[in-house]
């Protein structure tokens, strides 16, 4: 697999540090969504297990070590990460603490092929509270040629005790110009990648992700919040439409991302109105209650009437600001 390049720093500094006999017992591997972590995870794992070591960068692909690990079948490594419920077929809410307790007894045992054995635990974040008591007792008692790799976008829902004793490897939002001809590669160019990048805040993975369908996703959005200004639509067919499918969130980030493109506008007129700076604040205003609603969505709360609400303050803010 060919890392991204804006991982390849990261997986640079970890492999040279391993190389050299300074590499942690842990490492956290931080950053934004999207953004290729858990590739990175896997290929330093792969790099810890293979079996020729002195060689340069990459894990060989042909050892031992190499062909267990590409068949799922290296005694030596684990993934940790949030499981199904047998019971009820649906994915559990959390790490549980049963998980890190039989990888922490596992890691004592001696290595199968004789290297070193390596976890990976992804969405690190969402160990349950026993779990990462669990996991810091194994992080304060390190045992030679036994490294975890903990993965997550969220590192600040990760205890302190836990990032203290973790070596960091930081991943970034990578420049402009390096995002866009990775998205060339993923065959979006032109126009289309430049709005899409900007839509996703200026990560590539999430632009990627998003595609075409984002854009068109975006400019609905668009259209809607235009015709409600104009009372060309229905609040409720309009909070109906937005909330009752699985790109409910993703439409409300678009909304706020409008809001803010009207920002700028205002702030960059020529000739600015005296009402303005009022407009301004209740702009910001429209925002924070929509960036509210959407980090609420997972709760049982009634969404539609707060979102009825802000559709019907969009109408009343876009026609006072004239
Ligand atoms: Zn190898």
């Amino acid at each position: 697999m060919t890392l991204a390049p804006w991982l390849q720093p990261a997986y640079g500094q970890a492999v040279n540090a391993f190389l050299a006999g300074r590499l942690g017992h842990a490492q956290l591997l931080q950053g934004p969504e999207r953004l290729g972590k858990l590739d990175l995870a896997q290929a330093l794992a792969a790099r810890l297990l293979c079996q020729r070591g002195d060689a340069a960068l990459p894990a060989c692909g042909a050892c031992t070590g190499c062909r267990r690990l590409a068949q799922g079948s290296h005694g030596d490594f684990r993934q940790i990460g949030i499981e199904l419920n047998e019971k009820t077929g649906k994915l559990k809410t959390a790490i549980g603490v049963d998980q890190i307790r039989d990888m922490s007894e596992w890691l004592t045992l001696t290595a199968q092929l004789g290297g070193p054995r390596v976890v990976l635990i992804e969405t690190a974040h969402r160990l349950n509270p026993q779990a990462a008591n669990a996991l810091l007792k194994t992080l304060e008692e390190p045992m030679p040629g036994r490294y975890l790799i903990l993965v997550t976008d969220q590192p600040k829902a990760l205890p302190a005790t836990i990032r203290s004793r973790c070596q960091r490897l930081e991943i970034g939002l990578p420049a402009r110009n390096e995002a866009l001809a990775w998205l060339a590669t993923q065959g979006i160019r032109g126009e289309h990648a430049a709005q899409l990048l900007a839509l996703a805040g200026g990560n590539p993975g999430l632009a990627a992700d998003w595609g075409e369908a984002g854009l068109a996703l975006y400019q609905s959005v668009r259209d809607d919040l235009a015709a409600c200004v104009k009372n060309q639509a229905g609040v409720s067919e309009t909070v109906r439409r937005w909330l009752d499918d699985a790109d409910a969130e993703r439409r409300l980030l678009f909304a706020a991302q409008v809001a803010y493109g009207l920002g700028r506008t205002w702030a960059l007129a020529a000739a600015p109105s005296p009402k303005t700076p009022l407009a301004m604040g209740r702009l910001q205003e429209w925002i924070d209650g929509l960036n509210r609603l959407r980090l609420s969505l997972s709760q049982p709360l009634r969404h539609d009437l707060s979102l009825a609400g802000l559709l019907v303050e969009w109408r009343q803010l876009l026609q006072d600001s004239r």
